[in-house]
């Protein structure tokens, strides 16, 4: 919800301390964040502790999930998992529009680069808005905290106005009086189409 990214390194060292597995739900993650920026480091990429799931979604564009983990993980989610048992098995449309993502999101350097100099852009042109401040966060996802739900809503709806697709986070999704304006950036996104929002959001009040 907020962007942030978990202290992967720290749990990792958790883990061994207490015998412990680690999931990891990197929905957000996969496909956009790498070593260095928070993904997936080497050690974890090598550990038996970790279960990793990827949400096919989110970066890949498809649908569906997959998990990697050790070999007795996967046998054991083969045998008892009900909804992969019961559901029917994806289709290999499927797989073969993933194939594709997975050579784009290989090859996807140029348009990471893309999406986190959008990031930046955003940052600084928000650093001194009268409306609010933006979450800590390095993500895609930079949360503006408004406070009350009806004004969270009210903004939301100003920049739906001016053309801008920025949802309103309610209470009781986020805590009391945290209501925030959820700004959701991509790659697809030009340099332009982040400057139209931050003179939005400097000029709605
Ligand atoms: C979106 C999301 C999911 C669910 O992904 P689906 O493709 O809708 O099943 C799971 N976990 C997190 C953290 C997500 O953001």
């Amino acid at each position: 919800m907020d962007g942030n990214v978990a202290d992967i390194r720290g749990l990792l060292a958790l883990c061994d301390q207490y015998d412990a597995l680690l999931l990891l739900d990197d929905a957000h993650g996969f496909g956009v964040l790498n070593e260095g920026r928070g993904g997936l480091t080497e050690r974890a990429r090598a550990s038996d502790r970790v279960i990793y799931l990827a949400t096919l979604g989110k970066a890949a564009g498809v649908s569906g999930a997959a998990v990697a983990a050790h070999e007795s993980v996967i046998d054991w989610l083969i045998q008892k998992a009900r909804p992969y048992i019961y559901t029917t098995a994806s289709p290999p449309l499927l797989a073969a529009c993933l194939l594709e993502s997975l050579r784009q999101i290989e090859a996807g350097e140029a348009r990471r680069a893309r999406l986190f100099s959008h990031i930046s852009q955003l940052r600084e042109g928000l650093g001194d808005l009268k409306l609010g401040a933006l979450m800590p966060s390095d993500t895609p996802i930079q949360p503006l905290v408004i406070g009350a739900n009806a004004e969270a809503v009210r903004l939301s709806q100003a920049l739906l106005e001016r053309g801008l697709l920025v949802p309103a986070i309610r209470t009781p999704t986020v805590p009391a009086d945290t209501a925030r304006l959820r700004i959701t950036l991509s790659a697809a996104h030009s340099a332009d189409d982040v400057s139209q929002l931050v003179e939005a959001l400097h000029a709605i009040t």
